[in-house]
């Protein structure tokens, strides 16, 4: 039985089949499957990283069939979330790290009353592409 992510994945490297030298025989293709399946994070990466496969025009005509090594490759280089908020790189509150420090006081614990050095989501990233969106 296939799993449901499995299928997923399966389906997107059919996206695949009209390239020059995407493998005829099941057992190879089973090995783009599943390295599509163990490298994406979820329905959406996978199709990211074949939509990304396509724009790339591997090989010497442009139209060539990733290997699975090459589909690993271009997978690691797809972000797994589309819209992972952006700080700004001239934000003088965090310098473009995404977080500012804050003076905090602990409410409880052993240091509780104590001042202490903590960091918070700056403001900035709101103004970036916002929502993290999950699986
Ligand atoms: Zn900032």
């Amino acid at each position: 039985m296939l799993d449901r992510r499995e299928k997923y994945c399966s389906d997107q490297i059919r996206r695949l089949k009209s390239l020059d030298f995407f493998p005829t025989d099941d057992y190879a293709s089973g090995e783009l499957v599943k390295v599509l399946w163990r490298s994406s994070e979820s329905d959406s990466h996978a199709e990211r990283i074949i939509d990304k496969v396509l724009e790339q025009r591997l090989g010497d005509n442009g139209r060539s069939c990733p290997t699975p090594a090459e589909l690993r490759e271009i997978a690691e280089s797809v972000n797994p979330s589309e819209r992972r908020p952006v700080a700004r790189s001239n934000c003088p509150r965090c310098f473009g790290m995404g977080w500012e420090p804050v003076e905090t006081v602990a409410a409880e614990g052993a240091f509780a009353g104590q001042k202490y050095q903590a960091v918070r989501p700056c403001q900035c990233k709101k103004h970036g592409l916002g929502i993290v969106k999950g699986a």
